[in-house]
């Protein structure tokens, strides 16, 4: 009986370490980005697209995976 609110709790608990903005830190591509497009078929979430003058990450989107940081041949991509 004493175990049942702990496990009820901790079954909530799970789903909210998937909710964006919560724990994870978007990453944000500096202006060091020569717009080679690397970074955006790395992206598993599809967050990164072209922008006027470097590629940029949908804040919402990313979850701070920094496959695009890795792959990034000037290092533009950084945590927020
Ligand atoms: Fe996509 Fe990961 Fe880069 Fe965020 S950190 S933009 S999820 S590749
Ligand atoms: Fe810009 Fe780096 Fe992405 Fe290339 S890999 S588009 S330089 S952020």
């Amino acid at each position: 009986m004493i175990c049942l609110p702990f496990l009820c709790s901790f079954g909530i608990l799970i789903p909210k370490f998937g909710e964006k903005g919560m724990f994870y830190m978007a990453y944000v591509i500096n202006s060091e980005c020569i717009s080679c497009g690397a970074c955006e078929g790395e992206c598993t979430v599809s967050a990164i697209s072209e922008g006027d003058d470097r590629y940029v990450i949908d804040a919402e989107l990313c979850i701070d995976c920094g496959s695009c940081a890795s792959v990034c041949p000037v290092e533009a991509p950084n945590p927020a």
